[in-house]
């Protein structure tokens, strides 16, 4: 059975991006006879808002969405730390105490997320005490497990290559956050049946880490749909604090979601919003 899910962070409202994406999940686990799951990511500690979640909620309601919600990230973290110390013990983590500003000087490419972290401290002493990041060996990894692939519904057969992201930090501790996103939203899709994980293609890089965090952890493997994204007038993808009223915002002016979210599906966007080439080619 077809398993698709919305993965909200509660660190700012929900958009017109957002709604796309959730309509995608929803219909494509409606067509095929599946599941929908809303799923709360809410392990950013600093930024996360219970507040916000509640309007999530609302908001997918107010689209005419239906879904089940699975437990939220802050109720998952004992899994995270199961899975950082089995890869501690794999011997495939390592403490990183580089500031942002020493890894973008040290940096010597440029990666799908910004500076690729060129493994300062890969060498180093694995000394785990105190606020330190835990870093992930990709290479190590990678010669464990073996070349591994992946697939995306609209672009076909991907080889993994996880080492294009640098070293990915999968615990903080210096930010006091259990799990990064990879490791979480990889953990969390296992965890929940997910079988095709939908999202934008901005994270297409980040499948690739996960395919191999799957290969490491024996998660089963999903299929993946990445879509196309929202752009606004001068192609900037969406984002939550900028250029784009909330859903909140056109719920509480009474605007009608059943017809925006219809919209949506027939590419029928607002001024100065349209959709971006798709990986499978299509606007
Ligand atoms: N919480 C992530 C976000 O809001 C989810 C990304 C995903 O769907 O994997 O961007």
């Amino acid at each position: 059975m077809t398993v698709t899910r919305f993965a909200p962070s509660p660190n700012g409202s929900l958009h017109l991006g957002h709604a796309y994406s959730a309509i995608v999940a929803h219909d494509l686990a409606q067509a095929r006879g599946g599941r929908f799951l809303l799923r709360i990511e809410d392990i950013d500690g600093s930024r996360s808002r219970a507040d916000l979640a509640e309007e999530f909620r609302a908001d997918l309601a107010w689209l005419g969405l239906d879904w089940e919600e699975v437990p939220a990230q802050s109720s998952r973290i004992a899994s995270y730390e199961a899975a950082a110390q089995a890869l501690r013990e794999m011997d495939l983590l390592y403490p990183c105490r580089c500031t942002r500003a020493e890894i973008a000087a040290a940096a010597l490419t440029k990666g799908p997320d910004g500076p690729v972290y060129p493994g300062t401290c890969r060498g180093a002493e694995r000394d785990f005490t105190g606020p330190v990041a835990w870093r992930l060996d990709v290479k190590e990894a990678l010669a464990r497990t073996g070349p591994l692939t992946w697939i995306d519904e609209l672009a076909g057969e991907q080889i993994a290559r996880p080492d294009l992201a640098g070293d990915v930090v999968l615990v903080r501790k210096e930010a006091d956050t259990p799990a990064s996103y990879h490791l979480a939203a990889t953990l969390d899709d296992a965890a929940d049946g997910v079988t095709l994980v939908t999202r934008g293609m901005d994270l297409f890089a980040a499948s690739h880490v996960h395919r191999l965090l799957q290969a490491l952890l024996c998660l089963p493997v999903p299929v993946w749909h990445h879509h196309a994204l929202l752009l606004d007038a001068v192609g900037t993808k969406l984002a939550k604090r900028r250029n784009s009223p909330s859903l909140t915002d056109r719920r509480r002016a009474d605007e009608d979601g059943r017809a925006l979210a219809d919209a949506l599906r027939q590419g029928r966007l607002p001024a100065g919003i349209r959709l971006s080439e798709g990986l499978d080619g299509t606007p």
